[in-house]
């Protein structure tokens, strides 16, 4: 028997309690019998991913209810190879620069004080360090986060949003890819708007949930036996569309939102990557075209007054 689910009754974006269930997470964490019996426990379990009525956003309709369930997921003893390769793989690199020149954009030069929440090995610190930035990291996992420090030559705290504290210093704070992962995203829209001087920048970049559903639907009637998988094991708990996106940052008190089609991964081998540029261009230059599935992934950027 695992430890059961605790149920959620209201929308994180909105407070809406109109939840209608979009499809099935399924648990399989059977990779974890030996380490962690508990969360093992959980496989062949399943929850319902709800949409809200009421703006859109899409959420698991309850999480399971083992304590720690989320560090306990990710807590995977990666290998210093593996480490190593994700600080030097490039797929990334089209995001981090994009996410680089709309904070450029949007301050002035003497203002580059940047955090890098969820640094991971630290790829995208370099990228900002290259590109003149005082960058910082916080990391979750203290290997990677010491990797990080040690091939970047920059601070990365170790710890998540909610234990780290330092007042509003940066003129920046970067969200890339780590939002989806984190249950009530507003409390960590408001801890990074803390991290924040006044006038400073947040960006924040997510798959968008209508468009990646969508595409995995194509590709079960495409791919024989394919079975859509967008939030297994709760892998993605947030599912954003651009405006409960939008409405989240605003709810949190961000002034001057913008959201726009992300920029894509590019896979290091493979034809697919013209393809992707071919469908994330119309989609970051057509008007309204953030509201359509061409917009894989969401690019939002808000301030701090
Ligand atoms: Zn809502």
């Amino acid at each position: 028997m695992n430890a059961g689910f605790t149920p959620i009754a209201r929308c994180w974006v909105c407070d809406g309690d109109r939840l209608a269930p979009l499809h099935d997470a399924l648990f399989d964490l059977h990779e974890y019998a030996t380490q962690d019996p508990p969360l093992a426990e959980y496989t062949g379990a399943s929850i319902a991913i709800v949409r809200c009525r009421v703006c859109g956003f899409a959420q698991p309709a309850a999480l399971p209810s083992l304590p720690r369930y989320f560090d306990r997921m990710y807590d995977q003893r990666w290998s210093d190879d593996w480490i190593r390769s994700e600080h030097e793989a490039t797929y990334k690199d089209a995001v981090f620069a994009d996410v680089l020149s709309g904070l450029d954009a949007r301050l002035p030069r003497d203002r580059r004080r940047l955090l890098d929440v969820g640094a991971h090995a630290g790829r995208f610190i370099a990228a900002a360090r290259r590109a003149g930035w005082n960058a910082e990291g916080l990391e979750l996992n203290p290997k990677t986060g010491a990797f990080a420090a040690a091939a970047t030559g920059a601070i990365v705290h170790q710890g998540n949003v909610h234990t780290f504290d330092v007042g509003g210093r940066y003129d920046a704070v970067a969200l890339t890819d780590v939002l989806e992962h984190i249950p009530e995203p507003r409390a960590v829209l408001r801890r990074a708007r803390g991290y924040l001087a006044p006038g400073g920048w947040i960006a924040v970049k997510v798959p968008n949930g209508p468009a990646q559903r969508l595409k995995e639907r194509v590709r079960a009637l495409v791919r024989r036996k394919y079975r859509p998988t967008l939030a297994d094991n709760l892998v993605h708990v947030n599912h954003f569309t651009p405006s409960a996106l939008a409405r989240a940052l605003d709810r949190e008190g961000f002034s001057d939102i913008t959201v726009v089609a992300g920029a894509p991964e590019f896979p290091e081998r493979g034809s697919s990557a013209r393809v992707r540029q071919l469908v994330f261009l119309p989609a970051r230059h057509v008007p309204g075209a953030v509201h359509t599935p061409l917009a894989l992934n969401l690019q939002a950027y808000g301030r701090r007054d």
